[in-house]
């Protein structure tokens, strides 16, 4: 990687690490209070094959939300365009969690990213796949080029143990016809595949087919169109950081996701995809070291996609 990289990675991390947290850590999923909040990690993978990582960035974390766009990638892959008509692209200016749209708009959810969208999603894989669960794992395992990769059944099951309002959400989204399988078998999958641990680095390589026009780096695979792309990466803008979107593209300027695990995954189109983890959340839900770090590495970098 080209040292210039390297040093504004070095500096927005040595920055942000000596700066103090004033986020939280996620406690509603009971296991992910366990996590040490002074984990901090950052790897960058850029499209010519080179890679730069500080701090934890070998560490596995749970990527929670941040598999709501590989379980889109694929169910979109799937139905094609027809999938707009179960989920809607817009931004939700709520909470990740949020049920308050789901009356106005019946029962059709605001975009993917939200809990409500990705809860549909899940849906339609069960409906479009013979095993939903199997076949979601293989795809993440493609993409990550993990062949051992699986879900994690300690946060799972602390996660099924709780979600009270993802069991809501999905029982009133069925209550409009827009969940067609049972609540139960759906909601057991979107636990699952929230479950799944990666460490920063298999993170930026895993979502590396989005910065290169949907086609793996590893062997130029093609997973989706560049159409495709264009469409998942603009609400990745729009919508992946919640009611903190706006923020996000203002301070940042580049299509991310983040996850109540403390992980964030941004990329720069035909460049890099950079992985951040820091556990403590700010009021949005989203990391709150994490965000700094990539505000500083795309203003010292003056690269944006603005
Ligand atoms: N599994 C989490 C939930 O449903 C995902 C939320 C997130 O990462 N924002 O609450």
């Amino acid at each position: 990687m080209e040292s210039i990289y390297k040093k504004i990675i070095e500096n927005a991390y040595t920055l942000t690490k000596s700066r103090k947290d004033k986020g939280e850590v996620a406690t509603y999923i009971p296991e992910l209070a366990y996590v040490d909040p002074a984990m901090f990690g950052v790897h960058m993978t850029k499209l010519d094959g080179t890679n730069f990582g500080l701090g934890n960035n070998l560490e596995k974390f749970s990527i929670q939300s941040i598999a709501k766009v590989l379980s889109l990638t694929l169910a979109y892959k799937i139905l094609g365009e027809k999938i707009w008509q179960r989920v809607d692209v817009e931004p939700s200016g709520t909470k990740f969690d949020s049920l308050l749209l789901l009356e106005t708009y019946k029962g059709i959810p605001r975009n993917p990213f939200v809990n409500s969208g990705a809860i549909v999603v899940c849906d339609i894989l069960i409906t479009h796949l013979k095993n939903a669960k199997q076949e979601f794992l293989d795809f993440i395992r493609e993409l990550s080029g993990l062949p051992d990769l699986t879900y994690s059944d300690k946060i799972a099951d602390s996660e099924k143990a709780t979600g009270y309002r993802n069991v809501a959400l999905c029982n009133y989204i069925k209550s409009y016809g827009n969940i067609k399988n049972e609540p139960d078998e759906v909601l057991d999958f979107y636990f699952d595949m929230c479950s799944i641990e990666l460490s920063c680095k298999e993170l930026s390589h895993t979502f590396s087919f989005l910065a290169n026009g949907g086609r793996t780096l590893k062997d130029n695979k093609k997973i989706i169109s560049k159409s495709m792309t264009k469409r998942i990466n603009a609400l990745m803008l729009t919508c992946g950081f919640y009611d903190e979107s706006g923020e996000f593209a203002f301070r940042v300027g580049l299509p991310g996701k983040s996850g109540v695990g403390g992980g964030i995954v941004a990329l720069y189109p035909k460049n890099y995809t950079i992985a951040v983890w820091s556990p403590k959340l700010n009021p949005n839900g989203n990391s709150y070291k994490g965000m700094k770090l990539l505000e500083e590495v795309t203003t010292d970098s003056e690269l944006s996609i603005f």
